[in-house]
């Protein structure tokens, strides 16, 4: 009796524990989704406007029709093909948590064939963590430090939860490509960058208790920057500029390209049909980073944000807004520093914090102000 009234005690514990842990009801009910537990699921869409799809499966397979939840299909076939005016309904391919390969692509999880447009939309279905081991080395270097894949496994996953609690009725909750994180399935995975997504299991930054728009970058090159002077009309109380002496060793640390007038010119004409000879550029700037790019041209004067100027190139071109130009009698010289958009976490400067001692959450407290580092899985 004794020991069962103890255990009951224990099990109030956890309970406080666990109850202190998650956010107020009031927002639970109102994304009407529960955060936390890396068993939750997410929607990736991994292949967009398909017109065949192949899935081969290692293992007893289930395809059901989603609308009203029919087995259409429970058997040993281990290869379907199907082709876009098969798809009339969205469904599901299941194999009990091994393997699926769709297109080429191995992932974890499950498979949704979506009918949009008379087009195959492809979605993989997993849990949040399987979906982070097929993203973390995606988007940083396996054989970096644990506290920098750690803190990078927490900003993937925050970032993750920001956009599964904004969609509304969607299909999917984000895609696979740079327009959100890097996510390439099981052919990606290591050792490492899993371990560091289940040491960090549940863990994410929040900002008055929601998931933050947790994003990063390669290299800020000295500073990062206030979102507000990247995107127009976006300006989120914990993406502030800092100062960052730690990404030094970056191979993009600095960088200078030249910029032609014809390439500009090229670049320009796809926008605007009426783009006449180039006259001059003008730069304006704010916190290091160039907002606003004005060109005279023969016909007219074009005005343009620096970030819509910068992904007019190829992304390797401006590695960053973070530049100075020099006028030439052929272009521009662009000198600059770092690599990406320059707001949220610098990774190499993350990597340096790792190397001289930092742990994850003094690395991620140095790069989002004001947030708090939340422990909503209890489960590892
Ligand atoms: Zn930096």
């Amino acid at each position: 009796m004794a020991i069962a009234h103890g255990f009951r005690w224990l099990l109030l514990i956890f309970f406080i524990i666990v109850a202190g842990c998650v956010p107020p009801p009031e927002y639970l009910a109102r994304t009407g989704k529960r955060i936390g537990l890396d068993n939750d699921y997410i929607k990736v869409l991994l292949l967009k406007d398909q017109l065949k799809v192949e899935i081969v499966t290692t293992a007893k397979t289930k395809v059901t029709q989603l609308n009203n939840n029919s087995i259409i299909y429970n058997g040993d076939a281990k290869r379907f093909v199907l082709f876009d005016n098969q798809v009339l309904q969205p469904m599901q391919f299941e194999t009990w948590n091994n393997e699926i390969q769709v297109s080429g692509i191995t992932v974890r999880g499950m498979i949704q064939l979506h009918p949009v447009v008379g087009k195959i939309q492809v979605v993989n279905v997993l849990k949040m963590n399987e979906y982070l081991y097929g993203v973390l080395p995606s988007e940083i270097m396996p054989g970096w430090p644990v506290e920098v894949l750690k803190a990078q496994a927490v900003a993937a996953r925050t970032y993750a939860y920001y956009h599964l609690m904004k969609t509304g009725a969607t299909y999917f909750d984000l895609d696979g490509t740079h327009n959100f994180q890097v996510y390439k399935g099981k052919m990606v995975e290591t050792e490492a960058t899993n371990k560091a997504v289940d040491a960090t299991a549940g863990v994410i930054m929040t900002y008055n208790n929601r998931p933050i728009l947790a994003y990063f970058h390669s290299t800020c090159g000295g500073k990062t920057t206030d979102d507000k002077y990247v995107w127009q009309g976006e300006d989120l109380p914990y993406l502030t500029s800092v100062v960052c002496p730690y990404c030094k060793n970056s191979p993009n640390y600095s960088w200078q390209v030249e910029l032609t007038l014809n390439e500009i010119y090229e670049a320009l004409v796809k926008r605007y049909k009426a783009v006449g000879k180039i006259k001059s550029i003008t730069l304006g700037r704010e916190d290091t980073r160039v907002t606003v790019v004005k060109i005279e041209h023969a016909n007219g004067l074009i005005r343009m944000s620096g970030n819509d100027f910068r992904l007019m190139f190829d992304i390797k071109k401006i590695k960053s807004l973070y530049f100075e130009a020099k006028q030439t009698p052929t272009g521009l010289i662009l000198t600059g520093y770092g690599w990406g958009h320059g707001v949220g976490m610098c990774q190499w400067g993350a990597k340096e914090m790792a190397e001289q001692g930092k742990r994850f959450d003094q690395i991620l407290m140095y790069y989002y102000k004001g947030i708090r580092i939340m422990v909503y899985s209890m489960q590892k």
